[in-house]
Protein backbone atom coordinates (compact mmCIF):
# COMPACT_ATOMS: atom_id res chain seq x y z
CA UNK A 1 0.00 0.00 0.00
CA UNK A 2 1.48 3.82 -0.92
CA UNK A 3 1.01 6.58 0.74
CA UNK A 4 -1.85 8.57 -0.72
CA UNK A 5 0.30 11.74 -0.13
CA UNK A 6 4.14 10.80 -0.72
CA UNK A 7 3.35 7.93 -2.50
CA UNK A 8 5.89 6.16 -0.41
CA UNK A 9 5.37 2.36 0.27
CA UNK A 10 4.15 2.17 3.61
CA UNK A 11 4.05 -0.27 6.08
CA UNK A 12 1.53 -1.29 9.07
CA UNK A 13 1.68 2.06 10.98
CA UNK A 14 0.10 5.13 10.10
CA UNK A 15 -3.66 5.78 9.68
CA UNK A 16 -6.72 4.94 7.03
CA UNK A 17 -9.24 6.70 6.01
CA UNK A 18 -11.58 5.31 3.94
CA UNK A 19 -9.73 2.48 2.44
CA UNK A 20 -6.94 5.24 1.90
CA UNK A 21 -3.30 4.86 3.61
CA UNK A 22 -1.49 7.76 5.16
CA UNK A 23 1.91 6.77 6.28
CA UNK A 24 2.91 7.72 10.07
CA UNK A 25 5.24 10.67 8.49
CA UNK A 26 2.36 12.48 6.85
CA UNK A 27 0.08 11.87 9.44
CA UNK A 28 2.21 13.27 11.62
CA UNK A 29 2.23 16.38 9.30
CA UNK A 30 -1.49 16.62 9.06
CA UNK A 31 -2.13 17.20 12.58
CA UNK A 32 0.39 19.30 13.74
CA UNK A 33 0.15 21.67 9.93
CA UNK A 34 -1.17 24.92 10.15
CA UNK A 35 -2.73 26.72 7.91
CA UNK A 36 0.39 29.33 7.19
CA UNK A 37 2.45 26.30 6.64
CA UNK A 38 3.55 26.18 2.66
CA UNK A 39 2.64 22.74 2.45
CA UNK A 40 -1.10 23.43 4.11
CA UNK A 41 -2.97 23.52 0.50
CA UNK A 42 -1.33 20.00 -0.39
CA UNK A 43 -2.66 18.27 2.40
CA UNK A 44 -5.83 19.64 2.21
CA UNK A 45 -6.09 19.58 -1.19
CA UNK A 46 -5.14 15.75 -0.93
CA UNK A 47 -7.63 14.91 2.19
CA UNK A 48 -10.32 16.24 0.05
CA UNK A 49 -9.24 14.15 -3.27
CA UNK A 50 -10.05 11.23 -0.67
CA UNK A 51 -13.11 12.45 0.43
CA UNK A 52 -14.68 12.96 -2.91
CA UNK A 53 -13.51 8.99 -3.56
CA UNK A 54 -15.45 8.45 -0.60
CA UNK A 55 -18.78 9.61 -1.89
CA UNK A 56 -20.71 12.38 -2.10
CA UNK A 57 -21.86 12.70 1.37
CA UNK A 58 -18.26 13.45 2.78
CA UNK A 59 -17.28 16.06 5.73
CA UNK A 60 -15.17 18.97 4.97
CA UNK A 61 -11.45 18.86 5.03
CA UNK A 62 -11.37 21.01 7.46
CA UNK A 63 -13.36 18.35 9.47
CA UNK A 64 -11.02 15.96 8.64
CA UNK A 65 -8.49 17.89 9.89
CA UNK A 66 -9.72 18.63 13.32
CA UNK A 67 -10.66 15.25 14.08
CA UNK A 68 -7.25 13.98 13.10
CA UNK A 69 -5.96 16.64 15.29
CA UNK A 70 -8.52 15.56 18.22
CA UNK A 71 -6.65 11.91 18.62
ZN1 LIG B 1 3.23 9.73 3.32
Amino acid sequence: MNCIFCGEKTVADGLWVLGSHICALCESKIVTIDAGDANYDFYKSGLKKMWRCAGACSPSAETILASLARR
